[in-house]
């Protein structure tokens, strides 16, 4: 007998596309169906964008799934898995999607069916999504925990408007995983600064934003590692991304330039993000914390982990897990917009 179809209100909570990635990958997984309608309701503009619409013909592609309802603007979507298969994959955004999204959609499926490697083009930094330095740096070591070995490549930068970055993948099958703890405050005083400005763009801009959150870390007692760097890439752009780790731990913020936006503005965003961060005692922030929860739902791992701020997507995530997954019920303390705590024992010998 084929699994029940799960129903499932695109508009529910966050109301957007990550509703959809975490459908995908969940039905890919367990083989069950799933309708999803009002598609990124609670978004300007709803229905499947252009990068979305790539994450499910991705998911369509490596498990050779019936879907209706894929085309640009749709607000419903019926996805009927077939089987997972590994192999060697390249999928176009077309726009400055975020590479990230699509990878974060298969990759973990990917990890089920044996070693794989994808090709994504589009766009490597964007806002609101994963950078690729957020990959590489903060969800892959924490992920690898969880028994998903995946290594990250930054083959070109892509940003918005005209993307055309490119992300190369290797995925190794799932391993058992480890107990994960994350717990606050971070010691470590060392952080990273990595300042970026595209080639058609005056190099003091990548020094000026630099030279500001070092100054602004330092302040604060910090010891700041800087690196800088000139991207090639189709579009002009400029980000700083400040990073921390010590153990397991770790963390990382970004924020992009843009026209009339000064390079020291830019500094002062992220290093503001990244000290309120810090002052919050805990260890994940609030972008890991809604990504570990689809990994940790498919490991079966125990975990104990504290995150500076429960966001929406957190709790959205949680929700579309539960549909599929109905037995993944970790223990949340504290309310939304709030620090948290999150627990789950799974084998009760096990102590947190
Ligand atoms: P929509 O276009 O519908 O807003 P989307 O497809 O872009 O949606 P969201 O549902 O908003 O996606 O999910 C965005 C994902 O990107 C979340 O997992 C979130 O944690 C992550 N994210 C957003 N900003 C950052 C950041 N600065 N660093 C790391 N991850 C981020």
């Amino acid at each position: 007998m084929s699994p029940a179809l799960i129903r499932i209100d695109g508009s529910y909570g966050e109301g957007g596309g990550q509703i959809l990635r975490t459908a995908l990958t969940l039905s890919m997984i367990t083989r069950k169906p799933f309708e999803l309608v009002n598609i990124r309701a609670k978004r300007p503009k709803p229905g499947l964008r252009p990068q979305h619409l790539t994450c499910v013909k991705a998911a369509q592609k490596v498990c050779g799934a019936e879907v209706e309802g894929a085309f640009v603007g749709s607000l419903f979507l019926r996805f009927i898995p077939g089987s997972l298969k590994a192999g060697s994959y390249y999928f176009d955004i077309g726009t400055a999607g975020a590479v990230s999204l699509v990878f974060q959609t298969i990759g973990l499926a990917l990890a089920e069916a044996g070693s794989s490697k994808i090709l994504i083009r589009g766009g490597t930094h964007v806002p609101h999504a994963p950078s690729f330095h957020y990959l590489y740096e903060i969800y892959g070591p924490v992920v690898k925990i969880l028994g998903f070995d995946f290594s990250f490549e930054l083959r070109r930068y892509g940003f918005f408007p005209a993307g055309g970055g490119e992300m190369l993948v290797r995925i190794l099958p799932r391993r058992n995983p480890s107990y994960l703890e994350l717990l606050g405050p971070y010691e470590a005083k060392s952080v990273r600064v990595l300042s970026v400005v595209t080639e058609d763009l005056p190099s003091h801009i990548r020094t000026r934003q630099a030279k500001t959150a070092a100054e602004l870390l330092a302040r604060k007692g910090f010891q700041p590692l800087i690196v800088l760097e000139r991207a090639k890439a189709l579009s002009p752009a400029t980000f700083v991304f400040i990073s921390i780790s010590e153990g397991q731990k770790r963390a990382g913020f970004i924020s992009f330039g843009k026209k009339g936006k000064p390079a020291e503005k830019v500094a002062e965003e992220v290093a503001k993000e990244f000290l309120d961060f810090y002052a919050s005692g805990k260890a994940v922030d609030p972008y890991l914390a809604d990504q570990l929860l689809l990994p940790l739902a498919l490991s079966g791992a125990s975990c104990h982990f504290d995150v500076s701020r429960l966001s929406r997507h957190f709790f959205t995530n949680l929700w579309v897990i539960r549909q599929f997954l109905p037995d993944f019920t970790p223990e949340v303390k504290g309310k939304l917009d709030q620090t948290g705590e999150i627990k789950l024992v799974k084998n009760k010998e096990k102590t947190c």
